[in-house]
């Protein structure tokens, strides 16, 4: 199985380096700026020569908003705009102009509707001081050195990582693995590079293919398992947070920048301000990690995850939930779960998001009217089942999983089960209707009814 993979390592930068790279990701930005600037005078002037009634064939020529079309502006402009251009690879530029046309596309895409999610705003100009550096090259010697210790990059030559390679390297030198490009980033002040590799994966099947595990993605613990299991939040996170509040109190008490005055921020400002960027950073990564290891060992195990598909957006706006779901990371779970499960030969389960998970008894099938967010405990008033919330909750997904296999094989589900919906843009969803009566197979529900258990099959 071929997939698109990165491999991400942190840098160990000496301060020229890290000068070489800061100088490709401003050229990246001066490229990107000076397109944006182009694209948008050829719109303004072409908008005010057809309110004077010229006609179309001529106005001024429009310019082409592919990345070809804009390297091609940029390199005819280039000696004019950027006189020191040949001290920098010239990925650099591609960078930025990489970016501008994927931004001018989006845009365009997100007006004609031919984009799913939110509206995509045209591209802004990109702030020295605001913006991530960051340089991507896609040609010429990229390599990870034998000692798996150091990478090499164009222009920017010999860097020396801070961690091993090995796991990239022993790929490579297998021919299991093909680098196509290398980006340097920094993020939370320490620098990154992550290559994308296109790896041959090797066929696997979970250790146990029958098995199937529901997963409740919860608050207090990261999640809980329908095996009884209470899997844990990564340790020291709830320290870090703590950390990370006290940063953004202390730097609250700084003098930060105004725009409206035009003030600038002090030392002691930048200094705090780099600090809480690094707690933020850390936070990040033990959330990261902890869900890591959490779906790989669910994907390595299980030939069935079923998990919920929450409205997460929705349930941000609720601003006492907000913190937690955002810490807790549900959507990436999903995503994680979704492209492990792949890898592993496993499947993924998504319950449709109106399925009540918390307020099903699992004993009994009894479903309560209201379940409020502090009962911990779930009582069913049927048979008298006391038990954990979440517990209940990834019970009854489990439990799904049987309900899907009768209900995918049978004949009700053969019809209409095409429409394809995309998660986070990057796992295509089929959406299969489950126990819906023959009536209503189709894929989109009626409003305001019980809905019927629906199952989405992630693959
Ligand atoms: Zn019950």
């Amino acid at each position: 199985m071929k997939t698109i993979q990165a491999y991400r390592f942190a840098l160990d930068l000496n301060p020229g380096q890290e000068r070489d790279v800061l100088a490709h990701a401003g050229a990246a930005r001066v490229a990107h700026n000076w397109a944006l600037a182009k694209v948008k005078a050829v719109m303004d002037q072409r908008t005010a020569e057809r309110s004077y009634g010229v006609p179309d064939e001529l106005l001024t020529p429009s310019l082409s908003w592919s990345l070809a079309g804009l390297r091609k502006a940029w390199n005819a402009a280039k000696p004019e705009v950027a006189p020191w251009w040949g001290e920098v690879s010239k990925e650099a530029f591609n960078t930025g102009l990489d970016a501008l046309a994927r931004g001018l596309k989006n845009w365009s895409d997100s007006r004609k509707g031919a984009r799913a999610g939110c509206p995509v705003g045209f591209p802004r100009f990109k702030s020295r001081r605001r913006t991530t550096p960051s340089v991507r090259f896609t040609t010429g010697a990229i390599r990870v050195e034998p000692d798996r210790m150091h990478v090499v990059l164009p222009r920017l030559g010999r860097l020396k990582l801070h961690e091993s390679a090995r796991k990239l390297a022993r790929r490579l030198d297998n021919g299991t693995a093909r680098i196509m490009s290398a980006t340097v980033r920094c993020n939370g002040g320490r620098w990154h590079v992550s290559f994308t590799v296109e790896v041959e994966r090797a066929e696997r099947t979970p250790d146990r293919p029958q098995s199937v595990v529901g997963v409740d993605v919860g608050i207090k613990y990261l999640a809980v398992l329908s095996t009884g299991e209470l899997v844990p939040n990564p340790r020291h996170l709830v320290a870090a947070q703590q950390r990370m509040r006290a940063l953004g109190r202390t730097l609250s008490r700084k003098t930060g920048p105004d725009r409206r005055t035009g003030r600038r921020p002090s030392k002691r400002w930048e200094r705090a301000a780099a600090r809480l960027g690094r707690a933020h950073a850390r936070v990040a990564h033990l959330r990261r990690d902890g869900l890591h290891k959490l779906t790989t060992r669910l994907a390595r195990k299980h030939g069935t995850v079923v998990v919920e598909d929450l409205n997460v957006t929705g349930m941000l706006r609720n601003r006492r939930l907000a913190r937690h779901i955002a810490d807790a990371g549900f959507s990436e779970i999903r995503r994680q779960l979704a492209y492990k499960t792949s890898w592993n030969g496993g499947r993924l389960l998504v319950a449709d998001r109106w399925y009540p998970s918390s307020k099903t008894c699992s004993g009994c099938g009894a479903v309560k009217a209201k379940l409020a967010l502090h009962e911990r405990e779930f009582t069913c008033e049927v048979c008298g089942l006391v038990i954990d919330r979440d517990r209940n909750a990834s019970l009854n997904l489990a439990a799904l999983a049987a309900e899907f296999d009768t209900a995918g094989s049978g004949p009700v589900a053969a019809r209409g089960a095409d429409r394809k919906t995309r998660v986070r843009g990057q796992v295509a969803v089929k959406r299969e209707p489950g126990t819906a009566t023959a009536g209503q197979t189709g894929t989109v529900l009626p409003q305001g009814r019980t809905i019927d258990r629906v199952l989405t099959k992630a693959h």
